[in-house]
């Protein structure tokens, strides 16, 4: 991932798209059939896959993964969380990553598993888990040890802070500093924030760590969350569970619309576009990056990224790809 952030020109932006591994085979159809339209219309410069708390999609993860990055071509960051896992899960995910050819991890600590899927895998795991694993820097000095550079690193940050059941009374982004100093002392080569609404949180986040004295900061790519809105209900449900907070004047102007699906996209799509141009004429360190939680869903990411002229230009090898791809002789 920062080799290809640092190939592009100075002043280019770029994005990457997160997408979850589904539950059913036909789901991973469908999702194989999305992501192949997505990377060609809209080439992300990366993407990457979530992996359940405690391993519960261990199997699912690795094979979105294996699309992505094999059958797809596309640069892929695998989501790996250590708490509630047991070493030798970490390890066989490292090495699959590896053999699929995955450069790129996004480490992680992770909560309990919140439900009861994927339970027969969670039940394999049961007895097997082990003490070594208490925070993401654990993780991140253990594929450092085991690795070398062969792995990209990327870790979690939060603009708005961090709250846990292991201290919920500390959400507070000056909290966590010590901790995401040392995180990204410890091997991090880039930085991807929780998912924030409030821009003017993650400007302050942004400018706190840019001059923190420890200088560890200075040039690291901190990639800004964000969440393309679906639905007004989906909207309120993942903001109270990442504790984002919603800024008055964004949820006045969703309220008026909340009865009409589609308006409540149209209204987020503005609401998104005002955040990523606010971001764009921030001072940056080098090129610009912003992480959509795509919820495996395509239209709103999109219109997003084509409003904001993210989209990268396509080369010619790309060109000539889809040219073959959608000849009479492959349809
Ligand atoms: P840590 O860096 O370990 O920090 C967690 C909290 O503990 C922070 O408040 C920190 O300040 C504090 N802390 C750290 N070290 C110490 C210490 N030594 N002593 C005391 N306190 C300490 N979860 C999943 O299950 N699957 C995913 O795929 C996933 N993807 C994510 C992607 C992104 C971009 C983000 C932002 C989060 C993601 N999460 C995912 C959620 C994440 O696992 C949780 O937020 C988890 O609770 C914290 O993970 P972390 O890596 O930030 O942990």
């Amino acid at each position: 991932v920062t080799d290809k952030i640092n190939s592009l020109p100075n002043d280019a932006h770029y994005f990457s798209l997160e997408f979850f591994p589904p539950k059913t085979t036909m789901g991973f159809v469908n999702l194989q059939n999305r992501l192949e339209r997505m990377s060609q219309a809209l080439r992300p410069l990366f993407v990457t896959v979530t992996w359940g708390a405690g391993g519960s999609t261990a199997t699912k993860s690795l094979e979105l993964a294996e699309i992505c990055q094999r059958k797809l071509g596309l640069t892929t960051c695998l989501h790996l969380t250590c708490t509630n896992m047991s070493r030798s899960l970490i390890d066989d995910a490292l090495d699959q990553a590896k053999v699929l050819g995955i450069r790129n991890i996004l480490a992680l600590r992770g909560d309990a598993p919140r439900s009861e899927e994927y339970r027969d895998e969670a039940q394999l795991l049961e007895g097997d888990s082990n003490n070594d694993f208490t925070w993401a820097i654990d993780l991140v000095k253990y594929i450092r040890k085991q690795y070398g550079d062969y792995f990209c690193i990327g870790v979690a940050a939060y603009p708005e802070g961090h709250s846990d059941e292991s201290h919920p009374e500390h959400q507070d982004p000056l909290f966590d500093l010590p901790y995401l100093v040392e995180k990204t002392k410890a091997g991090a080569d880039f930085i991807m924030t929780q998912l924030f609404f409030d821009v003017e949180a993650f400007d302050k986040f942004e400018t706190m760590l840019r001059e923190h004295e420890s200088g560890v900061f200075k040039t690291i790519p901190i990639i800004p969350g964000l969440m393309p809105i679906q639905s007004y209900q989906i909207l309120r449900r993942t903001t109270q569970l990442s504790h984002a907070k919603l800024p008055a004047d964004m949820l006045t102007r969703l309220d008026k619309v909340k009865g009409d699906d589609e308006l409540v996209k149209k209204v987020g799509v503005e609401i998104l576009d005002e955040i990523v141009e606010h971001i764009k004429t921030r001072p940056s360190t080098g090129r610009r990056g912003f992480h959509f939680y795509t919820l495996n869903l395509e239209k709103a990411v999109s219109h997003i990224l084509e409003d904001c002229h993210l989209i990268p230009p396509m080369f010619m090898e790309d060109e000539e790809a889809v040219t073959a791809s959608s000849s009479p002789g492959n349809l």
